[in-house]
């Protein structure tokens, strides 16, 4: 274990993170290579009165804090029990190394877009990824989860208990989660990839997609994006200084081809990457940035997708929106709307989700906000929630939680939180 304060070498490499808009100056930073590192420093946070923050990679960083903070990135033991299909991973391990490791056995985890993000803040945050609407939520795949409460106790939570329920959903507030226990699917590849469509196509583009996903099977998880991409030589010739639509595509099924066609017949396509693909080349599909930057993002879940909705969509986050913003729409459904299985907070009666994502500049966050605050307001109407995992630079968790959990959830998810953590030193719920 290694302590670092503020001025030390090495602190300001331990502190940084994926995103780099929130200010995170801890007074001490504790770098955990073992449950026995996180029970020392949760003990010693609260006999010196510190708060305790939690950081993996830093992709969901959302307040900094100026207590003590808890980096797990040393924490990467990841081991797979092929007969059992289940994995065990440490706090600080990405999806990417899980990917690799389950492929071996012909497994796969229901990992997200990209293979960087932590898996613990992931799944804690409910976990929507590429497979979700034929498995659903990663957090319904959990079977154990070893935590460190706020009292410096180590515990195994398991289904049954509160605090399983909690942690599967509600991510932060309840302790420090030093392993995860979790169930991996028998799949091996995928048909996946994308479709890229010009500008000037996008309004059609949006509305055959809405329609043709609509009817998609639960094997099929797709998501248009909306990108401004930028005239770099480093992007394919066909889509450099476009405002593009992305349509992306998970299929688990063997006709793919037959499946897209009415997706390929929408408009002329740019570019077409879908092929069958092995797993482990996932993060392919959305092909996220892989480096820190600012950015600030926010969504709402929505009932409904009509083409009103679609023109509002483009008017503020299209070409020529006053910020540029990565806009994308995530169909739900399938198994996401079923959700057998219990944990705290997720919309399964919506049909999409809406996400506005920019990065921040010069003029302050203030300007994002406003934009996507103005986009936002148009969907309203229709608008049934908000997710977590999709809520970016947002410095209050208390007013976070307030928008993304259900009332019901968000009374027992305080209830619990008050039991564990009575002097509230780990983040709000
Ligand atoms: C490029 C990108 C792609 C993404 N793709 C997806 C996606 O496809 N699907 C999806 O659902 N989400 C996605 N997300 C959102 C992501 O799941 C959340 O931001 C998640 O919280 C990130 O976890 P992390 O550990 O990587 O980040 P961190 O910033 O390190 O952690 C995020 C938060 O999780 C909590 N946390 C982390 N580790 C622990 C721990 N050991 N114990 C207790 N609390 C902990 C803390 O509150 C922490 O502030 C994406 C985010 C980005 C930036």
């Amino acid at each position: 274990m290694n302590i670092l304060r503020p001025g030390q070498d090495g602190y300001a490499d331990e502190v940084a993170g994926f995103q780099t808009s929130v200010a995170n100056t801890p007074a001490v930073v504790v770098a955990a290579e073992t449950a026995e590192d996180v029970v020392a420093a949760v003990k010693y946070a609260a006999e010196h009165g510190l708060r305790v923050a939690v950081q993996a990679t830093g992709h969901g960083l959302t307040e900094g804090t100026d207590g003590l903070l808890i980096s797990t990135r040393r924490m990467t033991g990841v081991e797979i029990d092929a007969a059992a299909r289940t994995a065990r991973v440490g706090a600080g391990v990405r999806w990417g190394a899980v990917i690799e490791a389950a492929a071996k056995h012909g497994l796969a985890p229901l990992s997200g877009s990209s293979p960087d993000v932590g898996v613990v803040g992931y799944t804690l945050s409910g976990g929507f990824g590429l497979m979700a609407r034929r498995y659903g939520r990663a957090a319904d795949h959990v079977r154990a989860i070893d935590v460190v409460t706020p009292d410096g106790e180590l515990r195994t939570v398991t289904p049954g208990a509160d605090l399983f329920w909690a942690l599967r959903g509600g991510r932060a507030g309840f302790g420090v989660v030093t392993a995860l226990e979790f169930g991996l699917v028998p799949v091996t590849e995928l048909y996946g990839g994308g479709l890229y469509f010009d500008t000037a196509d996008l309004p059609s583009v949006l509305r055959v997609w809405r329609t043709w996903s609509m009817t998609a099977p639960d094997e099929l998880s797709t998501s248009i994006a909306l990108i401004p991409l930028p005239d770099l030589p480093m992007l394919p010739e066909p889509v450099r200084g476009k405002h593009v639509a992305h349509v992306r595509i998970a299929y688990l099924g063997q006709d793919g081809d037959e499946l897209v066609a009415p997706l390929r017949a929408a408009a002329p396509v740019l570019m077409d990457t879908l092929k069958r693909l092995p797993f482990t080349e996932s993060g392919s599909i959305a092909s996220d940035p892989p480096h820190p930057h600012p950015y600030h993002g926010t969504n709402a879940t929505v009932s409904a997708l009509n083409d009103g909705m679609l023109a509002a969509i483009v008017e503020h986050a299209g070409p020529g929106a006053p910020v540029d913003t990565v806009l994308i729409i995530d169909r739900l459904g399938g198994e996401l709307a079923r959700r057998r299985v219990d944990g705290a907070g997720w919309d399964s009666g919506a049909e999409f989700v809406v996400r506005a994502l920019s990065m921040v500049g010069d003029d302050g966050v203030e300007t994002v906000r406003g934009a996507h605050g103005k986009l936002f307001e148009a969907l309203a109407p229709w608008s049934t929630g908000r997710l977590l995992p999709f809520v970016y630079g947002e410095h209050d968790p208390a007013e976070v939680a307030e928008s993304v959990f259900p009332p019901a959830d968000l009374a027992r998810l305080r209830v619990i939180k008050h039991r564990y953590d009575p002097a509230s030193a780990f983040p709000a719920v």
